[in-house]
């Protein structure tokens, strides 16, 4: 039986989403090691264990995995964010194509064919989208960084390998602005200072938004800072002040103020010009975005009468990727700024035969039936489009989509889990479940995006 603080050596056989090597001792006994990989034998020390397993902090490489590769980040074993910054692309690429199937096979659904994970194939700078936390050195100097993982540490690195190198440059600059005016860091610990975060997204086009998350609700001097700020980056089309004063991790608080140009970021996707509000949901990697919505249009097969139903539609830009091959479009999401944003969108376009309404989908209320009322839908001839969050939709829905006969559902997800569950539950309600096609959203991150066709047989 093995103890804390035991120092034991063991062969690894597998990596796991959230960047753990796991081995098992000679009795099977299962051990998870965060930074070994699959192929390494490793000695590690134990620092937890429990009934069922224990944790080891890994001591040395004693023969490497010929997945390996060298990290090129400094900070990637305290941010936590990359689990597969350490092996080469092309293993982290079957893990996660390994994970998806596991999902299916713990639901039951081993029969489930799971494809090749898709991918645009660039690993750095993809994101443009970023929040940073905002932290105070020994000198008293703000600086922008990230959460020790699994900590409230703010540790500084505003060079993300994720992000585009002018976020960092931003964060510097803006922070000595602050700086200069005497802006406080907030304390989680005390819930005393200002400034929290710095959140940017960046277009395609290299303009930029800012806004800094304030535990109040103005900044010092702001009139010269705003100025300041827009001086020096012209890239920044739209400077926001969010105000956050609760005392809780959630990032963004409620009320947004706008200091200077445009109340949205515009961008181009799949041909069409999207408006961004900051409170509205947007694809942080743009290329692979496209390939995402392509595979989801090819898996439709849209022929021109069906009618599109785009459920957690965000800014509407699923549904409008696809209207070109559709009859119409009845987009529904719940956060009314992306509502907003998705009708103009639509009209911008010179999009007319889309309809979008703001409500909640985890609410027991037909959703389907309201659809109907308020637009005069029908579902005979419908898809469904299905992109809910993290904890996936819920079954009420599923079975309203069933009851009314929806013949087909193309579900996007980003938790392999919960779309697993949610498949098996469309399954039970007459679905043929197709094959699962994973794409990399999130090179390097533990995430992967999957998406999936269902017909009614
Ligand atoms: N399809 C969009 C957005 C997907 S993200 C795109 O590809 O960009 C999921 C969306 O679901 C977010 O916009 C979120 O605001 C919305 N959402 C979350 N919970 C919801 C609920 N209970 N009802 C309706 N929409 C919800």
């Amino acid at each position: 039986m093995i103890c804390k603080n035991d120092l034991i050596e063991v062969a690894v056989t597998d990596l796991n989403n959230l960047g753990s090597g796991v081995g098992h001792l000679e009795d099977g006994f299962t051990v998870f090691i965060p930074g070994a990989v699959t192929g390494d034998r490793v000695s590690a020390r134990a620092i937890k264990v429990t009934k069922t397993y224990a944790v080891a902090k890994l001591e040395s490489i004693l023969s490497p995995s010929p997945y390996r590769a060298g990290s090129d980040c400094p900070a990637s074993l305290s941010c936590g964010g990359c689990v597969y910054r350490h092996v080469n692309y092309e293993y982290e690429k079957e893990c996660k194509r390994n994970y998806v199937a596991l999902a299916f096979r713990k639901v039951g659904l081993q029969d489930v064919r799971v494809g090749e994970l898709r991918s645009v194939g660039v690993l750095a700078g993809y994101r443009n989208k970023a929040q940073y936390p905002v932290g105070v050195d020994r000198e008293g100097r703000l600086f922008a960084g990230f959460f020790a993982a699994n900590t409230h540490r703010v540790i500084p690195a505003a060079d993300c390998r994720l992000t585009p190198p002018l976020f960092g440059e931003i964060c510097r600059a803006v922070l000595a602005l602050c700086d200069a005016a005497s802006v406080s860091a907030y304390d989680e610990k005390t819930g005393k200072g200002l400034l929290r975060h710095l959140y940017l997204r960046q277009n395609t086009a290299g303009e930029v938004m800012l806004c800094l998350v304030l535990n109040g609700e103005k900044l010092p001097r702001e009139k010269e800072l705003t100025s300041a700020i827009c001086r020096q980056f012209p890239q920044i089309v739209s400077l926001y002040v969010n105000v956050n004063r609760q005392n809780t991790n959630v990032i963004l608080g409620e009320d947004y103020r706008l200091l200077a140009g445009l109340p949205y970021l515009e961008d181009v996707l799949c041909g069409l010009r999207f408006r961004i509000s900051p409170q509205s949901f947007y694809q942080v990697n743009h290329a692979a975005c496209e390939l995402l919505y392509g595979i989801a249009k090819e898996k439709a097969d849209l022929h021109g009468g069906e009618r599109l139903i785009d459920l957690y539609c965000g800014i509407g830009t699923i549904g409008l990727s696809m209207i070109d091959r559709a009859k119409s479009l009845v987009g529904v999401e719940i956060v009314p700024e992306a509502v907003e944003c998705a009708k103009e969108n639509a009209a911008r376009n010179g999009i007319a035969n889309a309809t979008f309404l703001c409500a909640d989908l985890s609410e027991n209320e037909p959703m389907l039936a309201r659809v109907a009322k308020e637009t005069g839908e029908t579902f005979e001839h419908s898809v469904v489009i299905l992109d809910p969050p993290r904890k996936g939709t819920t079954r009420a829905l599923i079975e309203e989509i069933a009851q009314n006969k929806v013949p087909k559902v193309v579900y996007i997800s980003c938790n392999p889990d919960t779309l697993a569950r949610d498949c098996a539950i469309f399954r039970e309600n007459g679905y043929e479940v197709g094959e699962v096609t994973p794409v990399d959203l999130f090179p390097r991150t533990g995430h992967v995006e999957t998406v999936v066709l269902m017909t009614k047989k």
